[in-house]
């Protein structure tokens, strides 16, 4: 059945995502603060809201993915912000990968409104948005979400239920801790490989007969290889996340000492001015320190 859905930040992950929800036959109003970028979907069909507060109006579900924190708390809780205009009843899915104290805070306030929130972090980068393949993990009440499923199910293919509010970016935070990491080792490696004069496929090919194999380094090779960083997620996103994975640890007193080093790598590529390129772009930072570049061309 279609549902009237506010959707807020068309950023690389929002464009494909409400595109879906409008190929799906759902009504939109979108929001972006640049607003040139809701061009592409007024013209498949949604209607263009000047405020997050006309996009939520009268809305089944309110989606929101934007940047960090700040973001999701202007567009919640600032003067034109949806708390304002949410309807009782409504369901607000936030798929920003931001604080999950923060988030919480965020179900506090709309849940006062009689709406519900859930925190909906997803995995699968700009690809899996394009072609509806996210996966979701998600926090919040458990009827809640399944009540959100006929939409979540549109954007992605896989829905993992992780607990209450903010137990959904609980599991993110982890996941891309892991993820940079797992990016950051393979590119040493392959920067150490290349110095010592052993050929980017060849690595590659060694890597890929070991169980050293994963998905990540399979997809990002030719694109390190070529010396291609045109963002799918920019590097200075995993920084942030990287950065609220050290605070999760703090606020659950766990020791994340590689990590503490990994994201200082980050923190190095995007001080060199990096943090808009994809985070494989961090391999670059690696390379002028060891004066060597991976590439195949
Ligand atoms: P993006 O392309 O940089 O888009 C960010 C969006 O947030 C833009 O629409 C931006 O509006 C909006 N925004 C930022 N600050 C705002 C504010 N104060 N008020 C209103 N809107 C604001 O980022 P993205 O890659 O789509 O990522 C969005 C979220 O998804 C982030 O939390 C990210 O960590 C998460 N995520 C990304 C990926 C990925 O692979 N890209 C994967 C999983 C999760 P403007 O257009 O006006 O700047």
């Amino acid at each position: 059945m279609p549902n009237s859905i506010g959707f807020i930040g068309l950023g690389i992950m929002g464009q494909p995502m409400a595109l879906n929800l409008l190929k799906a036959g759902h009504k939109l109003a979108v929001y972006n603060r640049t607003g040139s970028k809701a061009e592409p979907l007024k013209q498949a069909g949604a209607q263009v809201a000047s405020t997050p507060a006309a996009a939520a109006k009268d809305a089944d579900f309110v989606i929101i993915i934007v940047t960090d924190s700040a973001a999701v708390e202007e567009v919640v809780l600032g003067r034109d912000g949806i708390l304002g205009t949410v309807a009782s009843g409504a369901i607000v899915i936030d798929s920003s990968t931001i604080s999950p104290v923060v988030s919480r805070k965020m179900a506090c306030h709309v849940t006062g409104q009689g709406a519900s929130w859930l925190d909906a972090a997803v995995t699968g980068s700009k690809h899996g948005a394009e072609k509806g393949e996210l996966t979701f993990m998600v926090g919040g009440d458990r009827g809640v979400f399944e009540r959100a499923l006929p939409i979540l199910q549109v954007l992605g293919k896989k829905h993992i239920y992780c607990g209450p509010n903010g137990m959904g970016l609980s599991a993110k935070l982890a996941q891309n801790a892991i993820q940079a990491t797992m990016l950051e080792i393979f590119c040493e490696g392959l920067v150490l490989a290349a110095k010592a004069g052993v050929a980017p496929q060849t690595m590659l090919e060694i890597l890929q007969s070991s169980l050293a194999r994963a998905g990540l380094t399979d997809f990002k090779a030719p694109f390190i290889f070529k010396g291609d960083f045109t963002p799918y997620f920019p590097l200075k996103l995993m920084h942030k996340d990287l950065e609220l994975a050290m605070e999760a640890g703090f606020a659950h007193n766990v020791p994340l000492p590689t990590l503490a080093a990994v994201k200082e790598v980050y923190s190095a590529a995007k001080a060199q001015g990096k943090g808009d390129l994809d985070y494989a772009a961090v391999i670059t930072f690696l390379e002028e320190l060891a004066g060597v570049k991976v590439r195949t061309a």
